[in-house]
């Protein structure tokens, strides 16, 4: 495979697939130890809604503070979890970090919705709602703070599963994301049976719709199936000014990307949000 370097510029991945797979297994091997150590750390990005230009929610993301590999993002560690039967404490660990983080901002005056990444496992954990539904009775925090993202190849993988799930989910009273759009071949007609509020354009259109006239094609044509659907539009990946100017200019409704904010750790969340220029007094 392709090197890949942390933050702290180890090499995750060499070019040796032996080495690769030793690699692979003694790191599944510490993840499986770092939620108990508590090295998993809860960050948070920011959306912004294109037309009052005001945060209007964030998306948690987890990071692994490895002790010698630094900081890895979930883009470096979610395939092991996955394939380490992982994903189930990992969700865990996000929910409850989660819940505490949305009371705190509560707290603090911040009312904010925040979501969860669920994965394909998570889709076929039957406690998984019981398990929220006694987060959101112990928190008493209201159903509009939380939100869920789903990625689109999810969904697909088990299509009936994922409607019974994403319904059971919806009478919670949250909003759902269908995440990373465009990526993973859903058709209308399943489209229009999913009970979602939102789709979250993939950043590798929104990335290049300046350069690549098929990804403008699709970033716009993603805008109005949306809205055709009753839909609101997030677009993921907003790295520029340029790209949220077109994004504006094609009626997208929520933007999230380096352009707004990297995400930030979830304690510092409410600081920058107060300092921010998307703050609605900033
Ligand atoms: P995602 O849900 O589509 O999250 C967006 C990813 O894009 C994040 O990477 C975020 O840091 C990155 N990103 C945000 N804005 C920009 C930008 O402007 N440019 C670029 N190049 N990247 C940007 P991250 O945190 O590495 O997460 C990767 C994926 O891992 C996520 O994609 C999500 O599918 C999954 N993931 C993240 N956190 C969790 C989690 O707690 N549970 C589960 N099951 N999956 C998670
Ligand atoms: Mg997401
Ligand atoms: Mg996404
Ligand atoms: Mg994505």
């Amino acid at each position: 495979g392709q090197a890949k370097h942390s933050a702290a510029g180890y090499t995750l991945y060499s070019g040796n697939p032996d080495k690769e797979f030793s690699r692979r297994l003694a790191l599944m091997g510490e993840l499986r130890g770092a939620i108990a150590k508590n090295e998993l750390r809860l960050y948070c990005q920011p959306k912004v809604d294109f037309e009052s230009r005001h945060i209007c929610g964030a998306e948690a993301l987890v990071r692994w503070q490895h002790p010698r590999l630094g900081m890895l993002s979930t883009g470096e560690f979610i395939k092991l979890a996955e394939h380490g039967g992982l994903i189930t404490p990992l969700t865990h660990w996000v929910l409850e970090a989660a819940f505490r983080q949305s009371y705190a901002w509560d707290e603090a005056g911040i009312r904010l919705p925040l979501s969860v990444n669920l994965s394909a496992h998570d889709l076929r954990d039957p406690r998984l709602i019981d398990r929220i539904r006694g987060l959101f009775a112990t928190w008493g925090i209201r159903p509009e703070l939380i939100q869920f993202e789903l990625t689109e190849s999810v969904l697909m993988q088990d299509p009936e599963g994922a409607v019974d799930m994403l319904t059971r989910l919806k009478a919670l009273g949250v909003q759902l994301f269908v995440d990373d759009f465009g990526t993973g071949y859903s058709s209308l007609a399943y489209l229009q049976k999913l009970p979602v509020d939102s789709l979250k354009i993939d950043q590798s259109f929104v990335s290049d719709m300046l350069a690549n006239e098929d990804s403008a094609i699709i970033v716009q044509s993603t805008i109005d199936l949306g809205h055709n659907l009753g839909l609101e539009v997030v677009a993921e990946g907003v790295e520029t000014e340029a790209v949220w100017q077109r994004l504006a200019s094609l009626g997208c409704d929520t933007a999230q990307g380096y352009f707004i904010s990297k995400p930030i750790p979830a304690d510092a969340f409410g600081e920058w949000e107060q300092q921010s220029a998307w703050h609605p007094q900033g």
